[in-house]
């Protein structure tokens, strides 16, 4: 996949992944938390893996499991083997989606749903009385949410026809002027997850060079700063790729010469590894010391005294 930001992003409808209500951890207040699927990122540790393809997928879930064999029965191209770990032979599933109609216990489970901007609205309209008590609001995540731009931009205006605060959750890799045009004037906040300055280990591990992220993140910065829209660089900390002290002193340095004043640090856990099993994936990072664990307190504060060095909070 190569670097060409994307076009003004798809039309139509995206499959939401799930809206999650009473979040404490994607802005401020309490929150609700709509999932995109798909995303122009491939990062290799991603925490939402079952986000990372457009269309729907099939999760099979083995501690729910009843071990009843009626999905067996059900799948009209005999590609549940209850004899493979995976449980279920992708190479053989078109995704019809029956055996999720058959399964008692919800071990099998469709990822991803239409869902217009009416739909979203609706839901999250039941929370309202939560962000005005808390200060919270609705944030936009995935995925990427800018794959659909035009769906983000009237979900969002009708968010602040509603009263509601917003936050945009996203890679980085959209087309600027389109989303400066349709999408900005609807946020409160954009929080810009930036991971690895060297373009070649950014194509190494997330699929694609670095340099239109880059050149977005600093035009956000400027009409962030134009507009009042507070822009939020964010960094996953992923042991050995990401938190090197070269990457993140680099990144420090940009995040400085772009004006930014915040950065927020993600620490790396290892609950990712599980949901991509789920969907029949496989762990890029097999074999890598620590991926299968959560982070040391004393590597997250070696992380954010790099940043700390260059007056950032
Ligand atoms: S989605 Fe359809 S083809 Fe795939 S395993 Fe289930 S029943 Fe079989
Ligand atoms: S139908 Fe559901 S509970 Fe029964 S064997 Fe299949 S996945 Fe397990």
């Amino acid at each position: 996949m190569g670097d060409a930001p994307p076009a003004a992003g798809r039309t139509g409808t995206p499959l939401i992944l799930e809206i999650k209500g009473n979040s404490l951890d994607d802005g401020p207040g309490i929150r609700t938390v709509v999932f995109f699927k798909g995303c122009p990122l491939s990062c290799a540790w991603c925490h939402n893996p079952e986000s990372k393809k457009v269309g729907p997928e099939l999760s099979f879930d083995p501690r729910e499991c009843a071990g009843c064999g009626l999905c067996i029965e059900t799948c009209p191209r005999g590609a549940i083997d209850d004899s493979i770990e995976a449980h279920v032979d992708r190479s053989r599933c078109d995704l019809c989606f029956e055996c999720v109609e058959t399964c008692p216990s919800g071990a099998l489970s469709r990822v991803g749903r239409e869902m217009s901007v009416g739909e979203v609205a609706a839901v999250v309209e039941k929370d309202l009385p939560f962000f005005r008590t808390s200060g919270g609001g609705v944030t936009l995540s995935g995925g990427e949410p800018t794959l659909f731009m035009d769906y983000c931009s009237r979900l969002l205006a009708r968010l602040k026809e509603m009263g509601v605060h917003t936050i945009l959750e996203t890679c980085g890799l959209f087309d600027a002027d389109a989303f400066v045009r349709t999408v900005l004037p609807h946020l409160d906040a954009v929080y810009f997850d930036l991971k690895l300055y060297d373009p070649a280990e950014h194509r190494r591990w997330c699929g694609t060079g670095n340099e239109t992220v880059l050149a977005n993140f600093a035009e956000l910065m400027r009409a962030g700063l134009e507009g009042g829209v507070e822009v939020l660089p964010r960094i996953p900390l992923i042991p050995g790729i990401t938190a090197t002290d070269e990457n993140l002193e680099a990144l420090a340095e940009l995040l400085r010469g772009a004006g930014a004043e915040r950065v927020a640090l993600l620490e790396y856990n290892p609950l990712w590894l599980e949901k991509t099993a789920k969907v029949g994936g496989r762990n890029p990072l097999a074999g890598r010391d620590a991926s299968d664990r959560w982070m040391e307190r004393s590597d997250v504060e070696r992380c954010r005294a790099a940043f700390e060095a260059f007056e950032l909070a």
